[in-house]
């Protein structure tokens, strides 16, 4: 496929996702009818279908259907810990054996050390076509905010205009107990600015309600959204996600919550696990599923095979409306061995281990919809009008996606970007 104009006046014959065209637009057997982008001044100016001749004036680029999507999101990352892996020695398999082995690394988390691995994971975020990342750090001592959370505090105004970076103070649940000390870090985290977050990670190893109930009034009093690790485990007995969905309704929490991992749906029985799905949708919760990382760290033990593979209901989220996203979650440390920050790993990753129909059309929503994250989310989703931030998978096709899409050009504000 020829390489694009410096700035292209209109992309000919994209295939765009069925989620991001109006109802009536054409179609048939194979899908919705290709599309020609207009694009000005690095927008979106109009989006229309190719149903006959196209007449379009100035320099464009015909894609010949590649499907093409906006700029994605990559709703959960850890930043801090990324790339530390091929320094350490053996770790122990499983959630818990990885949080003990990065707890033995930050000896070595200089300013210049966070500051290079974060920035490398950025820089590949941005070459694979991710406008908007969300990094959670771990946050440890309740007085003070670690080192990584001013290095991503740093990056964060560094790299604006090219990825929109949020943190998440990743806290213990036990840091919460006491409710004058919740109120305390909750006004630290929302001194950062307004891409800071509160978060907590919600597990029955740690379970405490009364903290959990502290940590959300004390988002609440500062205004701040929340965004929490929930019981990213196979224990049926789980129940961060329930007890939250509640506890937001109880309280009328006016901020947006996300809630990651939610592996515990896959174990718990079936109309337990719906009506804890029906209250999320109630709430409402976006939830964010990160197949890689679950599929390597549930279940896992030396020399086994695992059976059982702690992906969160995803389809049944779905039919209740709830906003779902994926995510790359850990890159090369000790939670996941591999990684790239390339949201298309965990798409491949979610097609496979979740059984995804129409991935391209229907469901490669879940790595665009930054929306999903903020207080008032779109009511529909469109190219006109938008920043042209383009994603053109140049080898893969809409019935294969994502298959073949590591070649793609990447367009910000209407540029191709070479990396
Ligand atoms: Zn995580």
């Amino acid at each position: 496929m020829p390489q694009p104009p410096a700035a292209p006046d209109f992309i000919a014959n994209a295939r765009l996702p069925r989620w991001l065209l109006p109802t009536d637009w054409p179609t048939d057997h194979a899908g919705p009818a290709l599309a020609l982008l207009e694009l000005a001044q690095g927008r979106v100016t109009r989006t229309s279908p190719i149903t006959g001749t196209v007449r379009v004036t100035g320099q464009g680029w015909d894609v010949q259907g590649a499907p093409v999507l906006p700029g994605m999101v990559d709703a959960h990352t850890h930043l801090d810990k990324a790339f530390i892996l091929p320094r350490m020695g053996a770790v122990k398999p499983g959630l818990l054996g990885a949080i003990d082995a990065v707890i033995g690394d930050r000896a070595h988390w200089t300013h210049a050390d966070l500051r290079e691995r974060a920035e490398r994971g950025l820089q590949w975020a941005w070459e694979a076509g991710t406008t908007h990342l969300r990094t959670h750090i771990d946050w440890w001592d309740p007085s003070a905010p670690p080192l990584a959370w001013e290095v991503i505090a740093e990056l964060a105004a560094e790299w604006r205009g090219r990825v929109r970076l949020e943190q998440v103070a990743l806290i213990k649940l036990g840091l919460f107990q006491d409710r004058d000390e919740a109120q305390a870090l909750a006004r630290r985290v929302a001194a950062t600015g307004p891409h800071a977050l509160l978060g907590g990670f919600v597990h029955s190893s740690n379970w405490d309600a009364n903290a959990l109930r502290h940590l959300v009034h004390a988002a609440q009093a500062v205004d701040l959204d929340l965004d929490l690790h929930v019981d990213e485990e196979l224990n049926p007995g789980a129940q961060g996600l329930a007890f939250i969905a509640l506890l937001l309704r109880d309280i009328g929490f006016t901020g947006r919550v996300v809630c990651g991992h939610n592996c515990a749906l896959a174990a718990q029985p079936e109309d337990q696990a719906l009506a804890t799905l029906d209250a999320v949708a109630r709430a409402p919760i976006t939830l964010v599923s990160l197949p890689i990382t679950n599929l390597l760290l549930q279940d896992a033990v030396t020399g086994r095979t695992p059976r059982l593979r702690g992906l969160m209901l995803v389809k049944e989220a779905r039919e209740r409306g709830i906003p779902l996203l994926f995510a790359s979650d850990n890159v090369q440390d000790p939670f996941c061995r591999v990684g790239s920050l390339d949201p298309l790993e965990a798409m491949q990753a979610a097609t496979l281990a979740g059984q995804l129909d129409t991935p391209f059309d229907t469901w490669s929503d879940a790595l665009c919809r930054a929306d999903w994250l903020q207080r008032q989310p779109l009511a529909r989703a469109t190219l006109d009008g938008a920043n042209a931030d383009l994603v053109v998978f140049t080898a893969s096709d809409a019935h294969a996606w994502p298959s073949r899409t590591a070649p793609r050009v990447v367009l910000r504000n209407g540029r191709p970007l070479i990396p």
